[in-house]
């Protein structure tokens, strides 16, 4: 026990010096003049935006169609709602937590994931009451102190669909149909492949975990590092290790298939009946365990087909139909699914996936002369009500960089307003293709414009 404690105060040293080391980085780093960014966050700039758009329209499209209610979801919550929930032996709560303490000595966490709250909701707010399955949908950020890399953020965003009240398999294999249509949709159907696994129940996993202890034992020094402590405390995460010598002794490993039960197999089977009916193509994967705690029978993830490695999966979810009990309500089978924003968007790049920009302005509104600037400020809230798109740049005084301007944006049209033009009651009308121009009643510029843009 005191060698023990020593490894584990040993450990916590370690962790406080890397962190030690971290904030004395940013501290040297904030009393410089120039702010960075924290390590793992990103800014998501405007030119991202048509690729966050594409994913959150067709996850939001998703819910409606397939009846889920969006829920907004607060990001900080009691820590031991996380603890509890998705395992305090899980990588998450073990070092993954932005956790403190707050002002009135209460722990809490930035949220690492979304269906421990979507449990707690569920609870909170007597949801039990309303007609069953209660369908979720939400959208938003999550936080995990993981080390930084490719794929892999300490702020991420997460999209996730959860099916409370209904243990039918039906409901499980509609999930993996619904994140099927999302990938196809977006353009990414031949691009993924689906990996689903059964991990049975608490009760069948209870033998099998032991049974996996006792193969695994007499390998140990074969094991990683990581996989060594996985052994005592989540002797199941050892199945998906990614390291080539664990991996190595997986196909010798006792299949968890054949220790589930009669009713956990039987379930199983039915959500695989209906993906085939559904002729929707998955790969049976006997490894496949996720990390945390609270799943039961049904899991699955979506992969990218090219890669591998720990920081590849798409998405995922499974089964949870002790969670809600756990966390304190009535026994309420449940399963849902989420998936990572950037790690799509990723893909979306890599596939070279063309994706329509929205929101492209149509007209660019050039001004020569401040009366003409002053008019040009009153058109452009005209042509916004008439939801008209239209971009400007009322700083910049000569026509020639404006046009330059308007040229870049890859306007059609651009409307020029002189001191000639305010005079006459008019406005320029040119086209920017040919560079043909017209000039037209000021008062008649709306309508004459809609005509050209095709509306009438
Ligand atoms: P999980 O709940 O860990 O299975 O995460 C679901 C999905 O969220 C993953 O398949 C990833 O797409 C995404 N994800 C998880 N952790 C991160 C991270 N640290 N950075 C970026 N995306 C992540």
């Amino acid at each position: 026990m005191a060698k023990f404690k020593k490894v584990v105060k040993k450990k916590k040293a370690a962790v406080i010096e890397s962190t030690a080391q971290e904030d004395e980085a940013v501290k040297k780093r904030s009393s410089s003049k120039n702010f960075r960014l924290l390590k793992g966050f990103k800014d998501i700039l405007p030119t991202e935006k048509k690729y966050w758009n594409l994913v959150e329209t067709k996850a939001a499209n998703l819910a409606v169609g397939f009846d889920y209610g969006e829920i907004k979801l607060p990001v900080l919550e009691e820590t031991a709602l996380f603890s509890r929930s998705v395992g305090k032996d899980s990588d998450i709560v073990r070092k993954e937590m932005f956790t403190f303490t707050d002002q009135s000595n209460i722990n809490v966490s930035l949220r690492p994931e979304a269906t421990a709250q979507i449990a707690r909701a569920y609870i909170e707010h007597g949801m039990l009451n309303l007609s069953q399955p209660v369908k979720l949908y939400y959208f938003g950020p999550m936080f995990r102190r993981e080390k930084p890399q490719s794929g892999r953020l300490r702020q991420f965003y997460q999209f996730g669909f959860e099916s409370l009240g209904s243990e039918g398999a039906v409901v499980d294999a509609q999930l993996i149909a619904l994140a099927n249509k999302f990938f196809s949709q977006i353009g990414l159907k031949d691009a993924v492949t689906i990996q689903v696994n059964s991990i049975g129940c608490t009760e069948c996993r209870t033998e099998y975990k032991q049974e996996l202890i006792n193969y695994f034992k007499p390998k140990k020094k074969l094991l990683c590092d990581d996989c060594k402590k996985r052994l005592l405390k989540n002797p199941l995460r050892i199945l998906d290790c990614k390291e080539a010598g664990c991996q190595s002794l997986l196909a010798e490993a006792p299949q968890l298939l054949d220790w589930i039960d009669e009713d956990c197999k039987e379930h199983f089977m039915k959500v695989l009946e209906h993906l085939d009916q559904l002729e929707i193509a998955y790969n049976l994967n006997p490894y496949l365990v996720r990390g945390l705690d609270y799943y039961t029978r049904t899991v699955f993830e979506i992969w990218p087909i090219d890669k591998t490695g720990s920081q590849v999966a798409l998405g995922g979810g499974g089964r949870y139909d002790n969670l809600v009990e756990l966390l304190g309500g009535r026994p309420t089978p449940a399963a849902g699914f989420s998936a990572g924003v950037e790690r799509i968007i990723m893909l979306l790049k890599e596939k070279n996936i063309e994706i329509k920009q929205e929101n492209i302005p149509e007209v660019f509104l050039a001004q020569i002369g401040a009366q003409a600037k002053a008019k040009a400020m009153k058109l452009l809230e005209k042509l916004q009500e008439e939801d008209i798109m239209v971009a400007e740049s009322f700083a910049k005084d000569s026509l020639k960089s404006q046009l330059e301007l308007a040229n870049k944006r890859n306007v059609k049209f651009t409307l020029i307003l002189g001191q000639k033009e305010v005079l006459d009651g008019t406005i320029l009308l040119r086209e920017m293709e040919g560079g043909v121009q017209e000039v037209i009643d000021l008062e008649k510029i709306i309508p004459e414009l809609k005509k050209k843009l095709g509306r009438t």
